[in-house]
């Protein structure tokens, strides 16, 4: 599970995530939603390590992790622009990380294997990146950080740059993929049909606090109020 106790993050005099409480269980799907700079990227990269954060407390698998560097955290973060080693295959840039890791070469090659059967990328193991379509270099992204084997996944808006129907095909294989690993999973978009179609509980933020927490029927049904339900109701 990933926890967080009164999460704050400021730049300089500006506080932009003001004190965040939210428990997320193990193998649960979580959807991060709101407007422009309200904080999803920063909890995200907080969560993550990437950004330290200025108070409160994190907690993932029931360790705090305030202090633990990000490649010890046990989790794996998607990104929107998904940066592949242009000068190396589709197999050496899904080993690259363990192989850094200093993994054995039976183990790398069985991870990236299963991960490439998972995502249907074996034909492309042996291709370079430019040879790609968009949504098989994204897949190549998320298997980048499946043969790591994490217990928690942080995808920041990892369709964005996809055209429609790769955006559908993906979204149903991130849906798969959490069936399939059991993993729990924290996902930023701006898009409503993924929010609603992958989340078991939606996070509606606004200037650095939730609004609402539920699952997608909850806040359709019953939002706390006008900015959820505008939120919602604004994306459909
Ligand atoms: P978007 O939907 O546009 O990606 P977001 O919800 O991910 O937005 P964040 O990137 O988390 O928003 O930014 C939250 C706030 O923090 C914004 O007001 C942003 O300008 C500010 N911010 C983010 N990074 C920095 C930084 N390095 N220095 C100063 N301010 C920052
Ligand atoms: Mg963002």
């Amino acid at each position: 599970d990933v926890t967080l106790r009164q999460v704050r993050k400021s730049y300089g005099s500006l506080e932009v995530v003001h004190g965040v409480d939210l428990d997320i269980k193990s193998g649960e799907f979580v959807v991060f939603v709101g407007p422009s700079g309200c904080g999803k990227s920063t909890l995200l990269r907080m969560i993550a390590g990437l950004e330290p954060i200025t108070g409160g407390e994190i907690s993932i698998e029931g360790r705090v992790v305030n202090d633990v560097p990000s490649p010890q955290r046990g989790i794996a973060m998607v990104f929107q622009s998904y940066a592949l080693y242009p000068h190396m295959t589709v197999y050496e840039n899904m080993a690259f990380g363990l192989k850094l890791k200093k993994t054995p070469k039976e183990e790398v090659d069985q991870r990236v294997r299963e991960a490439a059967r998972i995502l249907q990328i074996e034909p492309y193991l042996d291709r370079m990146p430019k040879a790609l379509s968009g949504g098989q270099r994204q897949r190549v992204a998320i298997g980048r950080a499946i043969v790591r084997n994490p217990k928690v996944f942080l995808f920041d808006e990892p369709l964005s740059n996809l055209d429609a129907s790769l955006r559908a095909q993906t979204r149903v294989e991130i849906a798969r993929l959490h069936d399939t690993l059991d993993a729990t999973m924290i996902y930023v978009t701006h898009d409503q049909v993924e929010a609603m179609t992958l989340a078991d509980r939606i996070v509606v933020l606004n200037a650095g606090n939730i609004e609402q927490v539920g699952s997608p029927l909850e806040l359709y049904r019953n939002p706390v109020n006008t900015f959820v339900a505008g939120f919602i109701a604004s994306q459909r």
